[in-house]
């Protein structure tokens, strides 16, 4: 059960209504139909006076096929791919730059209709012929972690439905990775991370909205095995991520008490690790052994003790969880050092020991600047410069 009040609960989505998107109409009267749902965009047939199914059809091009011209939609007449033409587009964000690291990982930024930007990242898998597409869902993070560049930019608002399913079918369209009508291509961007910028549980609605488009079985089809939502652990959302959506769980640990989590990630001041964990346990994946990621972010000398690698075991003990070890990708300005190889491995044996799995993630795209927020600071500093 979610111990929300009503109250606090209001209170969150009247904050998140603050940040809202713009809906978007283009300067012409148009309007995208990327980012609604199935019955919304059943309604947008209806009042042009179309019949469901032209619904069910458009939905199979726009998340099937990828396609972004009514004029290729070859199971509708002419007169209607007019039509719709005259009413709608078929969106997706601008690219403003496009990065391809000698690792293979590729960073966009990607720009919306009122000029705000994120960023996108492409991370293959070096094992199997596939990879993982990074989203974010917020322009900025109100959050302030310390460690975190992005917390540095004030939150700008959040993206929409459409902005965040967009992230997503841009980077396919860069890939090229939309079936071509002789059958199913092999698809590289076959899971999606919500570890980009933003608090996706403070933008919860959007985000639940994209991730049920993606989801879809007659569109883009992506399983919610194949979805992490990453959390700094809005401890309230997180029971209605699990029983909306249910895709798998990380959680932004990066301390083991509270007195230094109050300090790294802020928001524990509100939801304490107690409350963290207790919420972890009643995730619907812990109860099915998918397994929870323990995000934990190694900075030398604040976190990465042995007795915290202890501590850390024993805050997770009896929950089917990996505990993923992060090397801390410093920016200008921050305050914080990576840790030593030999402490993460040491760090790492203790939490293998205990049964866990605990890769250290390789840092990825060091040469684009790849780390939460970079890329977007960087481009912003060009401009002011
Ligand atoms: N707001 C969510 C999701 C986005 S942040 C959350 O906090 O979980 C996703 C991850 O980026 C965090 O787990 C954090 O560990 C990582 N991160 C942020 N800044 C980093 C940095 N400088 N170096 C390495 N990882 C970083
Ligand atoms: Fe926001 Fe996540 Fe960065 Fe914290 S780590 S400031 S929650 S994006």
């Amino acid at each position: 059960m979610s111990d929300l009040t009503e109250a606090e609960r209001e209170r969150i989505l009247a904050k998140a209504a603050l940040f809202s998107p713009p809906v978007y109409v283009l300067p012409d009267g148009r309007r995208d139909l990327v980012g609604l749902s199935k019955e919304e965009l059943a309604a947008e047939m209806a009042l042009i006076g179309e019949k469901p199914f032209r619904a069910k059809q458009l939905w199979h091009w726009i998340y099937h096929q990828g396609a972004r011209d009514f004029g290729l939609m070859s199971s509708i007449a002419k007169p209607l791919q007019e039509k719709l033409a005259e009413r709608f587009v078929i969106g997706r964000p601008e690219v403003v730059t496009d990065q391809l690291s000698t690792d293979e990982t590729r960073k966009f930024l990607f720009k919306f209709r009122d000029e705000q930007a994120v960023e996108t990242v492409y991370i293959p898998d070096r094992q199997e012929d596939r990879g993982a597409v990074c989203l974010s869902s917020q322009v900025g993070c109100t959050l302030s972690c310390r460690f975190c560049h992005t917390g540095t930019q004030r939150l700008s608002r959040n993206l929409g439905a459409a902005e965040i399913v967009g992230q997503f079918m841009a980077a396919r369209d860069a890939y090229g990775e939309w079936p071509s009508p002789k059958g199913e291509t092999p698809r590289l961007l076959s899971t999606i991370v919500l570890m980009g910028m933003g608090e996706p549980l403070y933008n919860y609605e959007n985000v639940a909205k994209a991730m049920k488009i993606v989801m879809d079985g007659e569109g883009i089809a992506l399983s919610r095995r194949r979805i992490t939502l990453s959390t700094s652990g809005v401890v309230p959302m997180m029971d209605r991520a699990g029983a909306e959506l249910g895709v798998n769980l990380a959680i932004s640990l990066h301390a083991v008490t509270d007195e230094l989590r109050d300090e790294l990630v802020p928001l524990n001041r509100k939801y304490p690790i107690r409350e963290l964990i207790e919420a972890c346990r009643r995730y619907p994946s812990a109860s099915n052994a998918r397994r929870i990621t323990f995000e934990y972010i190694m900075l030398r000398g604040i976190n990465d003790s042995e007795a915290e690698a202890r501590e850390l075991v024993r805050l997770i003990a009896g929950l089917p969880a990996k505990v993923n070890l992060i090397p801390f990708n410093p920016w200008p300005g921050s305050s914080y050092q990576p840790s030593t190889p030999e402490a993460l491995k040491k760090f790492a044996a203790i939490v293998m020991q205990a049964g866990y799995a605990s890769p250290i993630r390789t840092p990825r795209g060091r040469d684009i600047l790849a780390a939460c927020g970079q890329l977007k600071s960087a481009m912003e500093k060009g401009a002011a410069a």
